[in-house]
């Protein structure tokens, strides 16, 4: 037996068949599977050598976690449907083709592809000859999606000491996420080799995908065990840096609430910075926050393979932001702005964006 198969066996036998995960998969607008169920599909797709049955499931999940979160086995709806794409992967070559925008390892990719037309104002310190002792690593999204913040993030942790260069690479996510583990490891281990030959010894990271993942690779050994990784929330909160009662007022606002980044729920380090940034700013919570939190749909590469399904959850982030009545929603993941703002909302901002408006 391999081990997804392995893996899929083990969780058929530890689900207690609680119920937690298929009433937060109710509430997220997901298909209702328990993992006792879903792993006895995939095992049975295994043996059969047909995966029409979990096509669906597998591709259409947003890996958030919230249906897991409270989960009593300790079962990751993450590493579950990660491993679940790693079967698929090889044998559904027409699904993994659209993903081929966010195959970052290549020139191809659209981050790449965007930088290319908004050239970054700082250049990659890993492109760059010389040593790099405290990195600035904003993450494809914030990056690309929002350079203007980036560099200016960049700006102050280089002026309060906080980092030496800025790094545009990528930190392997998306590929994790299209379940492929050979071009993970290869990303990934690129990526470790360019910090070791820079001498990097901590990096500054702005995004909750690309902490998680690098923490990750310094728990298997692939980034060195000495190199510390802060997330930017952290840095900023204890520098004292806090949100300007009369920024948020220039801009129209009062009361805002903050939309949790899905791979921050279970240790809620961004989480709990982001909030400490807000200050005295008056501010109410989302029905589903911190490790509740809802995905705003741009997960597990969704858009790319189901819009309705990305739609729907975005949709519902929308209806409980518009419930607490609240003036302008607050996110920490450059994605989840990008995602929540595309029906033109000017009411929902990086938190960055309140520290530094432009
Ligand atoms: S929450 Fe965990 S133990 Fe409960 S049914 Fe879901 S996977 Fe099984
Ligand atoms: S999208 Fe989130 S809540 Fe729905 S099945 Fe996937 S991990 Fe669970």
């Amino acid at each position: 037996m391999d081990e997804h198969a392995a893996y899929f066996n083990n969780v058929a036998t530890t689900c207690r068949k609680c119920g937690l995960c298929t009433a937060a998969q109710s509430e997220s607008g997901c298909c209702q599977i328990d993992y006792a169920d879903f792993a006895r599909m995939m095992l049975d797709a295994i043996d059969r050598d047909e995966f029409q049955d979990v096509t669906d499931l597998v591709w259409s999940c947003t890996l958030c976690g919230a249906c897991t979160a409270h989960c009593p086995a300790h079962i990751s709806a993450y590493e579950f449907v990660h491993r679940a794409r790693c079967v698929l992967n090889p044998v559904q070559p027409a699904i993994v083709q659209k993903f081929a925008p966010m195959r970052t390892d290549l020139a191809s990719s659209s981050f790449k592809q965007l930088r290319k037309t908004r050239k970054p104002a700082f250049p990659d310190a890993l492109c760059e000859a010389g040593a790099c002792e405290k990195l600035f690593f904003p993450g494809c999204s914030l990056g690309t999606y929002e350079p203007e913040l980036s560099a200016r993030a960049f700006a102050h942790l280089k002026d309060t000491d906080r980092a030496d260069g800025i790094s545009y690479e990528c930190c392997g996510n998306p590929l994790y996420l299209m379940g492929d583990p050979a071009l993970l490891r290869q990303s990934a281990q690129s990526l470790a080799d360019k910090l070791q030959s820079h001498g990097v010894a901590e990096i500054v990271v702005a995004c909750p995908s690309c902490f998680s993942a690098l923490l990750g690779y310094r728990d298997d050994g692939i980034l060195d065990a000495s190199v510390a990784i802060t997330p930017l929330p952290v840095v900023l909160a204890q520098q004292g840096l806090r949100v300007r009662p009369d920024d948020l007022a220039k801009a129209g606002f009062d009361t805002v609430c903050v939309k949790d980044a899905c791979r921050d729920r279970n240790s809620g380090t961004f989480a709990a910075s982001v909030r400490e940034i807000l200050g005295e700013t008056e501010a109410v919570e989302l029905a589903h926050n911190r490790r509740r939190s809802r995905c705003c749909g741009s997960g597990g590469l969704v858009p790319l393979y189901d819009t309705d399904a990305s739609d729907d959850k975005r949709w519902c982030i929308l209806q409980e932001f518009d419930d607490t009545e609240a003036s302008c929603l607050v996110t920490m993941c450059a994605n989840c702005s990008l995602a929540l703002r595309q029906d033109g909302d000017e009411n929902i901002v990086h938190y960055l964006g309140l520290l530094w408006p432009s």
